[in-house]
């Protein structure tokens, strides 16, 4: 490879190029038999996906995004509710939850995973709300509403510390839903259980995203729900496809929200590779940790013992973030920025009254995070090159 070929951030190419024949396969099967929505293609994958995540449910969505709205409303969260979650995550989190009807509220992350920190969870629950008599439900103070539920994000590919979350969870009567959209396959080790689980099988319902960058991509909008609750899957079944039990048999209102039969089948093709993909990211993760051991002034991501994160992206931090990433650009190396701008500081949320210190660790690092390349055909060769650009800016930068 020559030194100044570009590095792109992501490939999506080559992977599409590799199984086209495959994918192309689907394709001619769903013109040939015009089974456009639902059907074998759908189950197929649900039951695929399920398995994969140890879950009994899968339930293809639209959307990521679909998946978080349609498990909230199905989990028993109603309009006036306040659910919590993170600033530092995809803006898709907080809209879910609005469009379920709920309002957003926040609690910080923990500075080394950058996934909700529990402590903070336990602080909001105990100093922010209370224990209403009448009712027994969990009242927010300043807010004046009921908290129902949590919905930690597994940031980057790796869980959040899920038995902390989950045990504040069951003390409050509080549902949780894991955004799992960055997480397929991501690994969590339960003390409380003394083994291994896998995201989404985790709590009340999982949500995953297919939007193409991700782990599992679809060639288009696609998502899952996954669950151990056969009414919840019931719910949500009827949730995403107008309410019905069976054709014209409306229960309730539900959305257009269903996952069509050509990115399920392309999903299926697709699913049969994840293994492999997620351990060549991880294997690259290895070489980044390993390369980037050597070079000062960068925090590379922290695993913790119970985690096997997946690696969706690998995020360094750095001091002068713009001058790294300018660097990196003009060495044509592409890089991102995931998240800039926290969600309680963003235009859309004004209304709510948040303000620039409100949640200290993820503003501090928002200023300070790189995603560095990450995709399974990353090349060592270009790693090392990527490590190299990286301390050629540092020791540029410390000689200023
Ligand atoms: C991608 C993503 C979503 C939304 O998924 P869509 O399929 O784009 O709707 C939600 N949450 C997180 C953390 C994501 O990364």
């Amino acid at each position: 490879m020559s030194s100044n070929e570009k590095i792109p951030f992501l490939d999506l190419i080559t992977p599409h190029q590799e199984l086209e024949q495959e994918l192309t396969a689907v394709f001619q099967k769903v013109i040939g038999t015009a089974g456009f929505v639902g059907g074998p293609m759908v189950e197929n994958f649900e039951n695929e996906f399920a398995a994969y995540c140890d879950a009994k449910y899968c339930i293809g969505v639209a959307s990521g995004t679909d998946a978080v709205r349609f498990a909230l409303t199905a989990a028993g969260v109603k309009l006036g509710d306040i659910v919590v979650t993170v600033p530092h995550t995809f803006i898709a989190t907080t809209e879910a939850i609005s469009q379920a009807g709920a309002r957003p509220d926040f609690v910080d992350i923990d500075e080394k995973t950058y996934a909700m920190d529990p402590q903070k969870l336990q602080e909001y629950l105990e100093r922010d709300c209370y224990v209403d008599r009448a009712s027994g439900k969990l009242y927010n103070r300043k807010l004046r509403a009921p908290v129902t539920a949590i919905v930690p994000v597994h940031i980057y590919g790796q869980c959040a510390d899920m038995d902390a979350i989950l045990e504040l969870a069951a003390r409050y009567n509080l549902i949780v839903v894991e955004d799992a959209c960055q997480a397929h396959g991501a690994e969590y080790f339960s003390k409380k259980q003394n083994r291994w689980l896998k995201a989404g099988s985790m709590s009340h319902a999982g949500a995953f995203s297919f939007y193409p960058g991700k782990n599992l991509g679809a060639c288009g909008e696609a998502g899952a729900i996954t669950t151990n609750n056969e009414e919840m899957a019931r719910h949500m079944k009827m949730l995403r496809d107008h309410g019905q039990a069976k054709k014209y048999y409306h229960n309730i209102e539900g959305y257009n929200g269903r996952l069509d039969s050509l990115q399920a089948g392309l999903l299926s093709v697709k699913l049969r590779h994840l293994a492999k993909w997620t351990r060549e990211r991880q294997a690259a993760a290895v070489e980044y940790d390993r390369l980037l051991a050597d070079v000062d002034g960068v925090t590379a991501p922290h695993q913790p013992q119970w985690s096997r994160a997946v690696y969706h992206l690998y995020v360094i931090r750095v001091a002068d973030r713009e001058g790294l990433q300018k660097h990196l650009t003009e060495a044509k190396i592409d890089t991102g920025i995931h998240y800039p701008i926290p969600l309680h500081l963003q235009k859309a949320y004004e209304g709510f009254g948040y303000k620039n210190g409100d949640f200290p660790v993820t503003e501090k690092i928002a200023l300070e995070i790189v995603s560095l390349p990450m995709f399974p055909q990353l090349q060592p060769a270009q790693q090392a090159r990527v490590v190299k650009t990286v301390q050629e800016f540092n020791s540029v930068s410390s000689v200023r």
